[in-house]
């Protein structure tokens, strides 16, 4: 999904993380007797986890061990001036669809009395820290609901189609992130506890919380060419094509728990599933995306979410 190209990028909403430094205000490092309950929360947030896969052998590091951080270069972000920027660029990409996708739930959540708070994306490389404890590329793209913020490793696009399978095309990318804010804007509706009640598997409540983010982007995805940009009114991306939809469709699919545990293992195991099958998440995608609606998203209202 192409932007616009005279649109302006506003990079105050996404920091740049990395440098491993431990603790800021708050200091809630994962460490001591809330580290389980961090590790709890944090594992059931993620939009996917890349240390499920096998290494490939592409110079990854293993599973568990975190690569020295690296602080993604804040001047890239100067270079994110207009939507142009955002067709060239994975980091600008990131920054527009961050402002895209915002500017889009504060537009919306009033309809239902509510107002959106803005939500910072940090956008990092290597490694760097969380309330939630350490975000690097082995844990994927995250929402953490202790400092309200979003965390995206700079190399997961490449990651997602390489290792994961998924297209390269642009939707692809904006659909992880719109993903990551659909569980911000669970949070601030106060649903996203629900994820931790109830265990795993293709029903369970972390399932059907990853569900609902599928379908809160593809309810962005719907209206992504009409979200006008503040600055000069024009909207920040461009009347979709099939291909788009197809991107955005083959992101996840690739996310798949089903397809993740084949990958990895040779085997599917459902009774461990936490974010849903290949072809729910597509389906939930495809909900939101069909009926650009919000109500039709609550993934806690129907029996069976599958099929
Ligand atoms: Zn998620």
């Amino acid at each position: 999904m192409s932007f616009n190209d005279d649109v302006t990028l506003d990079t105050s909403q996404v920091r740049s993380g990395g440098g491993g430094g431990s603790g800021g205000p708050g200091g809630l490092v994962v460490g001591g007797g809330l580290g389980g309950i961090v590790v709890l929360i944090l594992a059931l947030v993620f939009g996917i986890d890349p240390s499920q896969l096998p290494t490939g052998g592409s110079g990854q590091a293993a599973p568990g061990q975190v690569q020295a951080g690296g602080e993604v270069d804040p001047a890239a972000f100067q270079e994110c001036r207009t939507g142009a920027d955002a067709n060239r660029s994975d980091t600008c990409r990131v920054i527009g669809t961050v402002n895209s996708v915002q500017a889009f739930w504060a537009g919306e959540l009033p309809r239902y009395k509510r107002e959106w708070q803005e939500t910072p994306t940090v956008l990092y490389s290597g490694a760097t820290q969380s309330a939630c404890g350490t975000a690097s590329n082995q844990v994927g793209p995250f929402y953490c609901p202790l400092d309200k913020s979003v965390y995206i490793d700079a190399s997961f696009f490449e990651i997602l189609s390489t290792r994961f399978g998924a297209d390269d095309g642009a939707l692809a990318q904006e659909y992880v992130v719109a993903h990551e804010y659909g569980h911000a804007l669970q949070d601030q509706l106060g649903l996203l506890g629900k994820a931790q009640q109830g265990g795993t598997g293709p029903e369970s409540n972390g399932v059907r919380i990853e569900l609902m983010a599928d379908c809160l982007a593809g309810v962005w995805t719907q209206h992504a060419s009409q979200v006008p940009d503040e600055d000069t009114g024009t909207p920040f991306l461009k009347p979709l094509t099939d291909a788009d939809i197809e991107s955005a469709l083959s992101a996840a699919s690739a996310v798949g728990d089903d397809r993740i545990q084949e990958a990895a293992t040779g085997r599917v195991s459902p009774e461990s599933w936490t974010h849903g099958s290949s072809a729910s998440r597509q389906k939930w995608f495809l909900q939101g995306y069909r009926t650009g609606d919000l109500n039709q998203c609550d993934t806690f209202a129907v029996a069976s979410v599958e099929g």
